[in-house]
């Protein structure tokens, strides 16, 4: 997992100062058994994960078909991560785990930034569904 992920990105750095702003405390580099979240609200029983739309394949953004020469070997790969991501979720999900997704594209506008915290906000508060992410579109 560590290979893909660079632990400091601004998307990730955004996210968790926000949540800090509206109260919740978490520390650095939590894990749930071998998966590392962005973010653990244990109190919250939530996992947040920052995603880049880039290597995560972000459905239907824009983000993620920046690049349109990919060879097999990254399609492969990028197929890999999404499979992973899914396995993450589930196993997460089976724990009890509550997860919200913050992808990168809701992060570079303030406005859209504002309106995706206050849905995870939201999300952790309320309780009701398991899985939240910060912008869903159609694929
Ligand atoms: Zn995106």
């Amino acid at each position: 997992m560590s290979g893909i992920r660079s632990s400091n990105t601004k998307p990730e750095i955004l996210t968790r100062k926000a949540l800090h702003r509206l109260g919740y405390r978490f520390r650095l580099d939590s894990r749930v058994g071998k998966i590392k979240p962005d973010v653990v609200l244990r109190r919250h029983r939530v996992a947040v994960f920052i995603h880049g739309c880039y290597w995560h394949q972000h459905t239907g953004c824009k983000l993620a078909y920046s690049d349109r020469r990919y060879s097999d070997k990254w399609k492969k790969k990028f197929l890999d991560n999404k499979q992973r991501d899914q396995r993450v979720l589930s196993q997460l999900k089976e724990e009890g785990w509550r997860v919200a997704v913050v992808w990168e594209c809701t992060t570079r506008r303030n406005s859209e930034f504002q309106g995706a915290i206050k849905g995870l906000d939201e999300f952790i508060q309320t309780g009701v569904s398991w899985y939240f992410e910060t912008c869903y579109r159609e694929s």
